[in-house]
């Protein structure tokens, strides 16, 4: 956004508000924004009296998302990286709580605090440790490659993280013809499939008695709402204005409907780059529906579908009212200890291995 782009200056409630209405966010009410305009006021006070680092998922509600800087915003791996850069004492993370984890193994040293650390996330939830470890021992001496969408400990098992953005590239990188993928299955098999046999994937379920997981927001999507989305919003398929864009959690018969798959980060460059050419009319983007309601703003000129009924429950625990109380914490002296994140050295010392392998080979 940003609410809080003027440098060094910090806003009146009066010039909040008109910010967050000059920003047409056509989710966002007059009701929702004289409602809300109070917390977003002080906490954009706080966070530059207190030179705090926000960093928001794309996923965050269009209030959350703008508490941070263009420079905070962003999906896993862009958070990660921004995550390393700063200075601050204090790193917030608006996103679930495998992220502020990766954020605090980057930074072992900074104070790393999440608005909820109930925010889940079902592949991180239902898959572990033990698992891997299972797998390493029906497959030994297969490398290990983990979706970032992973807590601390199961990380720590493994040789190499990745991103959506760039599990194709890293696991080309990897030593050997087999690879160890988890946790999430869909994800695996689109792999697999983008691959063609130039490495064999191996995943849980597949030749083994491991059970995977998958996320529980992009397997709703099913090839017949894609369909009729297609039929009903009038984006046909190889029109050249309209876009179908899929995310790589999706199930493999949805990607090979797609326009166009991806990454977040790279659904939102593909939309910038159509926006520039003066050649995109609509999109429609199967994921999570605050990650739409982010993209309606940014880019107003095309005509966006959405499926809000379609929320990730994980992301949505964290609300402005609890960020807003974490602020209030730290400006009154109080114990943080309700939203640190909080890991040990020997996990993080292992865990920071295969993310560090990750961003040596993303670039
Ligand atoms: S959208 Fe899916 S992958 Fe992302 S946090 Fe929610 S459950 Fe996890």
């Amino acid at each position: 956004m940003s609410t809080s782009s003027k440098e060094m200056q910090i806003l009146t409630l009066a010039e909040v508000k008109a910010e967050i209405y000059s920003r047409k966010n056509p989710t966002l009410t007059p009701v929702d924004i004289e409602i809300h305009a109070n917390a977003v006021h002080r906490i954009l006070e706080l966070k530059q009296k207190h030179d705090i680092v926000v960093l928001g998922h794309n996923y965050m509600e269009p209030l959350v998302f703008g508490l941070s800087e263009k420079d905070e915003q962003g999906d896993s791996l862009a958070l990660s990286m921004r995550a390393i850069k700063t200075n601050s004492q204090y790193i917030i993370f608006n996103g679930v709580r495998f992220m502020a984890e990766t954020a605090k193994i980057l930074n072992p040293d900074k104070m790393v605090l999440i608005a909820d650390r109930q925010s889940g996330c079902s592949l991180a939830d239902d898959f572990g440790a033990e698992q891997i470890r299972e797998l390493k021992l029906q497959h030994p001496g297969v490398p290990v490659m983990i979706y970032i969408n992973s807590y601390a400990e199961a990380k720590a098992e493994c040789d190499v993280c990745c991103t959506s953005a760039n599990a194709e590239k890293i696991a080309m990188e990897m030593p050997g013809d087999e690879l160890i993928f988890v946790p999430d299955l869909f994800f695996a098999q689109n792999l697999e499939n983008v691959l063609n046999g130039k490495k064999k994937i191996i995943y849980p379920g597949k030749g083994n008695n491991t059970k995977g997981a998958v996320c529980e927001v992009h397997e709703k999507f099913t090839i017949s709402d894609i369909i009729s989305m297609r039929n009903s919003f009038g984006i046909t398929k190889s029109h050249p204005n309209r876009m179908l864009y899929v995310h790589w959690e999706c199930k493999p018969e949805v990607l090979q409907e797609a326009d166009y798959y991806g990454s977040t980060t790279q659904i939102r460059n593909d939309i910038a780059y159509r926006v520039e050419q003066g050649t995109l009319e609509k999109a429609f983007i199967a994921s999570e529906c605050e990650l739409t309601s982010n993209l309606m703003e940014e880019f107003p000129t095309v005509e966006f579908g959405t499926a809000c009924s379609i929320r990730c429950n994980h992301m949505a625990k964290i609300s402005l009212d609890k960020i807003h109380n974490i602020f209030e914490a730290i400006e009154s002296g109080d114990d943080l200890s309700p939203w640190e994140i909080t890991l040990s050295d020997e996990i993080i010392s292992k865990a920071v291995k295969p993310i560090e392998k990750m961003l040596s080979l993303s670039y």
